[in-house]
């Protein structure tokens, strides 16, 4: 098994449907396939094998997919880094990763020019865009080597991927994604949303992460669909996209919905009518966003949970069922998923549990990092960090994350239920609620708000948090800031934000 599999077995049923589109180029199965297996020859040319790790640096444009597959092709892994990184966090990357092989283009040459000399194992770099840099290998000198003849046969338990996150605590650590975890995910995803080959996929959300991998190149190819490949997010570029290209599945992240509520009088002026599916993940969609955009595009967004240690989904709810407010829906077929209390009991319904699961779409383990891997899988389940209630039907809600919790003078607040109430506010573009360190109370409340209205007070928040919250809920402080620190994949990043906080002395 090699999840390049996926590629060839669609290539074979439909070798002349379009797969990839990209500012009105369009490429075939067969055509991508081709394109793999050159790429992959130039690669074993330099080197590239089963035991090597490759870096791949690269916005989206088709040859990054290319290459993700060339990679694979050969057996080799294939370790992701988020293109605006800089150096300290490329460095860290590469060298924890003990990777051999860096691909980058020319957007991300100073970073790297400026990191190389601190990186232990990299013996060449490849620059996509072709410069005629000699400390570089060109993609041109990959092109003139001779295609592959086959692909590496691999096991299921082969790292595909080695994926960098924070995970529930501590430094960055490699998630390592076998080849198992990914064909299990891409085909359960696809099947569970019911991808036909005619379905128009549109993917802007960046290549390097997971989420984008999985719902927005390998759970299409499995199924024959098209791919319509965006470079960047855009509200109005990529809301024309959605009409102009009749797209039927949509994948976002809720600072998208966000961004897509600002410009109602463009949602207006386009016909959605071919969508089908509306995908919404990697953090929790508040629900005043989820009306305005079920309304606006006239389809109830599937909102999914999951974390890289997942491969990616866990939970969401099946299309013939119906959805509720805020709720993730339940585990993928296949997965087994618990709430715990502190003490590791099982909680009833309706009662707060840290989740916990296992199936085929765990890691494999933290890459040369046995202790964390320890710590996160015990007695064969993985720990998340995030906490969550289970109703009667068996659909969960996500309360918040574990370590994100607030506890003023003894009591619990879930930043999310603030955040949810805040959104409602029509002032408020977009808000985080962290705690501040507290000599008295241990810890207090601070609300970040997006305002559009530039006359709103931090005591106009409040009082309307007080009309509909207990009291020790109410925000300790208001902090009005024009936007709020994300990741690339538009979450957002609390510890950075209390990293700015610690800046701030309190009002
Ligand atoms: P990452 O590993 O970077 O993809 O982050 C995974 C984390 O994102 C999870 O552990 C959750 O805390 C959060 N997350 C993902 N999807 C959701 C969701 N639908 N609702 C709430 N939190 C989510």
């Amino acid at each position: 098994m090699n999840i390049v599999e996926l590629l060839t077995s669609t290539t074979s049923r439909l070798p002349n449907q379009p797969v990839i589109h990209f500012k009105r180029a369009r490429l075939t199965y067969k055509e991508l396939q081709d394109k793999v297996y050159n790429i992959a020859g130039g690669l074993k040319d330099q080197g590239v094998k089963k035991g090597t790790n490759v870096a791949l640096m690269m916005t989206n444009r088709p040859e990054y997919i290319i290459t993700y597959f060339a990679i694979l092709a050969n057996g080799a892994t294939v370790v992701p880094i988020n293109p605006t990184f800089k150096e300290q966090e490329v460095t860290y990357i590469v060298n924890d990763a003990d990777v051999e092989l860096l691909i980058i283009e020319d957007a991300s040459k100073p970073v790297v020019e400026n990191a190389m000399a601190q990186f232990k194992t990299v013996g060449k770099i490849i620059n996509y865009s072709d410069t005629e840099d000699d400390r570089f290998l060109s993609w041109h000198q990959l092109e003139t080597s001779s295609p592959i003849s086959e692909i590496t046969p691999l096991h299921e338990s082969d790292v595909a991927q080695i994926i960098y996150t924070s995970g529930t605590t501590g430094n960055p650590k490699g998630a390592m994604i076998t080849h198992g975890n990914l064909n299990w995910m891409a085909i359960t995803a696809a099947v569970y949303n019911q991808f036909v080959p005619s379905d128009r996929v549109l993917c802007v959300l960046p290549l390097f992460h997971a989420y984008a991998k999985l719902q927005g190149f390998l759970a299409p190819i499995a199924h024959g669909c098209t791919i319509y490949l965006e470079e960047r997010f855009h509200p109005v570029e990529t809301l024309k996209a959605i009409a102009e290209y009749e797209i039927t599945i949509f994948l976002g992240v809720p600072t998208m919905y966000a961004f897509f509520a600002q410009v109602p009088q463009v949602v207006e002026q386009l016909d959605f009518s071919k969508l089908r599916t509306a995908g919404s993940g990697g953090a929790s969609l508040p629900a005043e966003l989820l009306h305005k955009t079920n309304e606006s595009f006239g389809v109830s967004i599937s909102e999914g949970y999951g974390l890289t240690e997942s491969t990616v989904m866990l939970m969401t709810t099946h299309r013939s069922l119906p959805k509720k407010v805020n709720s993730v829906g339940m585990p993928l077929p296949g997965i087994d998923l618990k709430l715990v209390d502190p003490e590791g009991n099982e909680v009833v319904n309706h009662e707060v549990g840290e989740i916990l699961f296992r199936g085929p779409n765990m890691m494999k383990g933290y890459y040369k990092k046995p202790d964390e891997t320890a710590n996160a899988i015990k007695d064969g389940w993985l720990y998340t960090g995030d906490l969550a209630y289970r109703d009667e039907e068996g659909y969960h809600f996500i309360v918040d994350r574990k370590k994100d919790i607030i506890i003023r003078g003894g009591f619990n607040i879930y930043p999310r239920e603030l955040e949810e109430l805040l959104y409602q506010h029509p002032a408020i573009v977009e808000c985080s609620v962290i705690g501040r360190p507290d000599p008295v109370f241990g810890e207090k409340t601070v609300a970040y708000v997006v305002s559009k209205d530039a006359e709103l007070t931090e005591e106009a928040v409040r009082d309307y948090c007080k009309e509909k919250l207990a009291e020790y809920k109410v925000p300790d402080y208001v902090s009005f800031i024009e936007e709020i620190p994300k990741s690339g994949t538009g979450k957002i990043l609390k510890t950075a934000l209390k990293d700015l906080d610690k800046n701030v002395l309190p009002n």
